[in-house]
C-alpha cells in the first residue's frame, strides 16, 4: 500500500530547492532539508518506483538473506510535505536553471542538488551483457543479479573462481572482494575448495589503497591461499566457452583465463546525462568543492554521493558524513553567507572477509584512519560483521533516510 506522503502528480514546474536522484544520497540529504527548511518547496526526480539497500547485496550474494530485503517502496521514503516527479532526467541546464525530463517536463529551481549515482557500463565487456545471469557469470552490482551470484556459489563444484575488480572507479572499492572471501568461506565449508583455485584479478595495483586496512587483506588472503593477480583488467567474456580474457594494466599483454564461476565486478563511470553537462569536471563527475560539496561555477548546485567529483572511495557511509555539510551549506548560500561547512572526505567500507568475521575500515582523504570505536578496526572482528549485518540496515532505513542519522 503506497503511503500518504506522495505529492506525485503535482503540475508545478518551479521549485526552490530540486534534488535529483532519490537514491542514498537524495533521500538523505530531501529529509534532512525537510527537516530543518520546512517553508522551502522541495520535490525530488526519481523515476524508480523502489529504494535499494545495495550494501546488503554483498551477504545477499552470499546467501546470508534473501534480496527481497534490501527492497523497500521508493514511496515510504520521499520525505512528508516533498514532491516526488516520477520522471527520469534527461538534460541539466545550470545556464537557465532549468531540468528536463524524457517525459517532456520543463523543471526550473532556485537550488539544485545532484544525486544521481553512478553509471554501470556492463555493455563495455563484450560477452558480459549476453552471458551473465547464466554459465557461472555472476554479479552482485545488480539487485536482479544477485541472488545468481547464491546460485553460483551454491552449486560451485571446484575448478577456478574468478573474482574481478575493473580499472575505473567503482561503488564501494572493497565489495568486489568480500564476496570472494566469503565464497573461499562457503567452499570450504562444503568440501570443495581444496579441488578448487580462487583468483583475483583486479585491475588495481594493490588490494586497498589505505596502509592499515591493506596489510589485514593481504594475510587475509594469503591465509585463504588466493591467487592474486594485481593489474589484470577484464576485458572479454566467451560465456560458451567460459574463458576471461584480461589485458596487463602495463603491458597491455593479453592473459586468457578459463573459469568453472566469474564474479565480475562491471567498469562504471559517470553517468552520461552530467558528463554531458555543463556541471561536469574533467573526468565526467559533477564537479563540486571537495570541502563545501558546492559546485564551482554554478553556486546555487551542490552534488553528493558517487555522482559526484568528490576524489574519495563512494560509498553510503560516505554520503552520511556528506548529507549534512550540503544541508548547512545551502542554508548559508540562500541567506547570502559563504558555505562554511567542511566535509574531510570520510569514508568507511566494512570489508567481510568471511560469515562472521570484518574489518572496519574508516578513512579520510588522506588515506587516515578515521575510526568510530575504541579498538583496532584492522582486526577482523564478529561484532562488526554483526553491526553491518543487523545495525547498519536499521539506521540506514529509520535513521539516515528519515533524516536523523
Ligand atoms: C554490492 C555493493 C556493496 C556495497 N557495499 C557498501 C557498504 O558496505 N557500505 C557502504 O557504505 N556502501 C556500500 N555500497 C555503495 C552504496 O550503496 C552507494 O555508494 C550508495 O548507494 C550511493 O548512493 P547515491 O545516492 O549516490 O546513488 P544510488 O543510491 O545508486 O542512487 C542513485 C539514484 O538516482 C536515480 N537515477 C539515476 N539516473 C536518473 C535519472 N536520469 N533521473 C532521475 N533519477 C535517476 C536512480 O534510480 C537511483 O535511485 C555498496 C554498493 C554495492 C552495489
Amino acid at each position: 500500500m503506497e503511503p500518504m506522503n506522495i505529492n506525485a502528480g503535482s503540475n508545478k514546474s518551479h521549485y526552490q530547492i530540486l534534488v535529483l536522484g532519490g537514491g542514498t544520497a537524495g533521500i538523505t540529504v530531501a529529509a534532512q532539508l525537510r527537516r530543518q527548511l520546512k517553508r522551502y518547496d522541495l520535490a525530488i526526480i526519481e523515476p524508480s518506483t523502489k529504494h535499494y539497500y545495495q550494501p546488503l547485496w554483498t551477504l545477499i550474494g552470499a546467501g546470508v538473506f534473501p534480496k527481497e530485503q534490501s527492497e523497500r517502496a521508493e514511496s515510504a521514503f520521499i520525505p512528508k510535505g516533498a514532491d516526488w516527479i516520477k520522471e527520469y532526467v534527461a538534460e541539466i541546464r545550470p545556464e537557465e536553471n532549468v531540468v528536463l525530463t524524457r517525459e517532456g517536463s520543463r523543471i526550473s529551481y532556485d537550488y539544485l542538488v545532484v544525486a544521481l549515482g553512478i553509471q554501470i557500463d556492463w555493455k563495455k565487456i563484450p560477452g558480459l551483457r549476453e552471458g551473465l545471469g547464466t554459465q557461472q557469470i555472476c554479479s552482485n552490482y545488480a539487485y536482479d543479479q544477485v541472488d545468481y551470484t547464491w546460485k553460483c556459489l551454491r552449486e560451485f563444484q571446484g575448478g577456478t573462481a574468478i573474482f574481478t575488480m575493473p580499472n575505473t572507479a567503482v561503488k564501494c572499492g572493497g565489495a568486489p572482494q568480500k564476496i570472494m572471501y566469503l565464497a573461499d568461506d562457503h567452499f570450504r565449508k562444503t568440501g570443495v575448495r581444496q579441488k578448487s583455485q580462487v583468483v583475483f584479478a583486479s585491475a588495481q595495483g594493490a588490494l586497498f589503497a589505505v596502509e592499515k586496512y591493506r596489510k589485514t587483506l593481504e594475510k587475509v588472503a594469503e591465509r585463504k591461499e588466493i591467487d592474486i593477480r594485481l593489474k589484470h583488467n577484464l576485458i572479454e567474456i566467451h560465456p560458451e566457452s567460459k574463458q576471461a580474457v584480461f589485458e596487463h594494466m602495463d603491458t597491455q599483454e593479453r592473459v586468457q583465463m578459463p573459469f568453472a564461476m566469474i564474479h565480475v565486478t562491471p567498469p562504471m563511470g559517470p553517468p552520461d546525462l552530467i558528463r554531458h553537462s555543463p556541471l561536469a569536471n574533467e573526468a565526467g563527475w559533477s564537479a563540486a568543492d571537495k570541502f563545501t560539496l558546492q559546485h564551482p561555477r554554478y553556486p546555487n548546485v551542490f552534488s553528493l554521493g558517487d555522482c559526484s567529483g568528490l576524489p574519495t572511495s563512494k560509498t553510503g557511509a560516505a554520503i552520511r558524513k556528506q548529507a549534512p555539510v550540503v544541508v548547512a551549506n545551502l542554508q548559508s548560500v540562500m541567506q547570502g553567507k559563504e558555505p562554511v561547512a567542511k566535509y574531510d572526505g570520510y569514508t568507511s567500507c566494512p570489508l567481510v572477509t568471511g560469515y562472521g568475521k570484518l574489518v572496519l575500515a574508516e578513512f579520510d582523504y588522506e588515506g587516515k584512519p578515521s575510526e568510530t570505536f575504541p579498538f583496532d578496526q584492522s582486526k577482523e572482528r564478529l561484532s562488526m560483521y554483526l553491526l553491518k549485518a543487523y545495525a547498519l540496515p536499521r539506521l540506514y532505513w529509520h535513521g539516515m533516510l528519515r533524516g536523523r542519522a
